[in-house]
């Protein structure tokens, strides 16, 4: 069934951890951290850190809530002689070349970058800064909380109490606890944020990666297979050397390969055929064979 944002069922688990997490790190605001500091300390973690936490969960609502689905109407499909349109065949509408159905979500989203598990939602042209902002505004949020966390159990420590011995205490335990797991999101949402800046320079889409990821392994998987055939070099005299350098001929052939894969269908094909196109055929999830159309 067709599912139009996030909100919608089945929720992912992945889904109702983020927000199990995120009414944790409420409360241990409130119920823990605001405790245990200053009136001064207090007022500024109130405003700083419940200012980004509010401010996330806004963008994680809108986020999930938002629809990045494409559905070109017929009306605005370029007509002319010329033009080459792309249709799914699973949502039996015309969408962009850089589009792909979305198995979990059932709908073809335009410039499709990945399906987020976190938010249950695709990630696509309509939605991906709003993405990056989330990712920023979480890492952000995150480290604030790490730095009041941290500055609670230095203070302890100048009280000279010993954090083993109060380790029963519930808010200490907690603060600690905490600041384990802040650390390890840190972490990786710190790395999803190198990630997409990487994606960003190589002008790729996270689908683009995985896909060119698959593709190498299938690669190397296929060399790994080809029968090994060593000629060894015969010596002026005539005997084999063990030492001697080996051909390949197979590899000769392996340079063909991309640049077979890396024809374009699109000018190979006589105009009058539909085609399934093979850039989705070879997707991680495969959820659908978009046609190329001719309006011919
Ligand atoms: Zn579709
Ligand atoms: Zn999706």
């Amino acid at each position: 069934m067709k599912k139009k944002n996030g909100f919608r069922t089945p929720f992912h688990a992945l889904q109702v951890a983020s927000w199990v997490i995120m009414i944790f790190h409420a409360l241990i605001g409130i119920l823990c951290i605001s405790f245990l500091l200053s009136t001064y300390e207090l007022v500024i973690f109130l405003i700083i850190y419940y200012t980004s936490f509010i401010i996330v969960i806004a963008q994680g609502i809108f986020l999930t809530k938002s629809d990045p689905s494409i559905n070109i109407p017929f009306q605005n499909v370029d007509k002319s002689p010329t033009a080459v349109n792309f249709m799914c065949t699973i949502c039996k509408c015309y969408v962009t070349e850089t589009s792909k159905h979305c198995g979990s979500c059932d709908r073809c989203v335009d410039n499709f970058d990945h399906h987020c598990k976190w938010l249950n939602n695709c990630i696509g042209k309509s939605n991906y800064k709003q993405f990056i902002r989330l990712i920023l505004l979480l890492e952000a949020n995150l480290v604030i909380l790490l730095i009041f966390e941290i500055l609670i159990i230095d203070k302890w420590k100048n009280k000279g109490l010993d954090i083993d011995e109060d380790i029963e205490n519930a808010d200490i335990f907690f603060i600690i606890l905490d600041i384990i797991l802040n650390s390890i999101f840190l972490l990786l949402v710190g790395y999803l944020i190198i990630f997409h800046i990487f994606l960003k320079f190589k002008k790729l889409t996270t689908y683009d990666w995985i896909r060119q990821r698959k593709k190498a392994k299938k690669n190397a998987k296929k060399k790994a297979i080809q029968p090994q055939i060593i000629f060894y070099e015969e010596e002026e005299n005539g005997t084999c050397n063990k030492n001697s350098t080996f051909k390949n001929p197979q590899n000769t052939h392996d340079e063909l390969i991309p640049m077979m894969n890396s024809s374009d269908t699109k000018n190979s094909t006589p105009k009058n055929l539909q085609i399934s196109q093979s850039l989705h055929k070879s997707a991680p999830t495969i959820d659908s064979d978009i046609i190329m159309t001719d309006r011919t």
